[in-house]
């Protein structure tokens, strides 16, 4: 497996997940990213002249080319929730900047089953295809959102490669993108989005991309309900180094 190409510049993969208008979130606020905090994170980067690359092109620079423009960041939104739609596309849209979205492939137009303690609709087909229409990516999230490292080889390899076939179908297209739900991976897992032909693998480990031991174990950086202006200039200037910090997060030796 290739590692990133080490003078590879700084190249933060940024994640989020729901965008909206939320009461203050009283824990898991990494979940969360106020609207108007978002339009002006995008602002910034818009201002800063940042390049808003795909996952492609990020994993190109990182792991074969290594030229990738001194300031570049990727954009991804985990599980689907119709609030990408709705509040973080249009912004995305009107900076010309692109995203990825990983969808839970049996969930699509539900309540997200994960989430026990509150109401949070997931993008439904129709949704999807036309934003993808309007130049959004998106990747598998597995079928249903469990955690790999708990399932049989059997689950595991329905889970990888099964959301992998019907995002496809949905979508009339190859689906090269996979993110682990709650970043959490095993050598098995990871051997199996490897097999499964996947491009890339999506951790929640923090870093920035180019700390990544390979493209299938990318460290993302969390953006959290709590993050101001100045705390994403700092999460997107700084903190470069990898730092296992969920205890969910299983690093494969490699
Ligand atoms: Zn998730």
């Amino acid at each position: 497996m290739k590692q990133a190409i080490r003078s590879a510049p700084a190249v933060s993969i940024l994640m989020y997940h729901q965008v909206g208008r939320f009461k203050r979130p009283k824990a898991h606020r990494s979940l969360y990213c106020d609207v108007d905090r978002f339009a002006a994170q995008m602002a910034y980067l818009k201002y800063a002249g940042y390049r808003v690359l795909s996952l492609e092109q990020a994993r190109l620079g990182l792991f074969q080319e290594g030229d990738l423009p001194p300031r570049s960041v990727v954009l991804t939104f985990d599980d689907g929730y119709q609030n990408f739609a709705d509040y973080a596309w249009p912004i995305l849209r009107r900076h010309g900047f692109t995203a990825t979205v990983f969808l839970v492939s049996t969930a699509l137009g539900r309540q997200a089953p994960w989430l026990s303690q509150e109401e949070a609709p997931l993008m439904d087909a129709s949704t999807i295809r036309m934003l993808r229409a309007e130049g959004a990516s998106f990747g598998s999230h597995t079928r249903t959102h469990r955690r790999l490292s708990t399932l049989s080889e059997e689950e595991m390899h329905d889970e990888i490669f099964n959301s992998r076939i019907e995002i496809e179908q949905l979508l009339g297209e190859p689906v090269p993108d996979f993110c682990y739900p709650y970043g959490d991976y095993d050598r098995r897992s990871r051997d199996l989005v490897i097999e499964a032909g996947y491009r890339t693998g999506l951790t929640c480990i923090r870093g920035s991309a180019n700390v990544s031991d390979n493209a299938y174990e990318l460290t993302r950086k969390a953006i959290s309900y709590g993050d101001n202006l100045v705390g994403f200039f700092w999460k997107l200037h700084m903190k470069h180094r990898r730092k296992e910090q969920a205890a969910s997060t299983t690093r494969v030796p490699s």
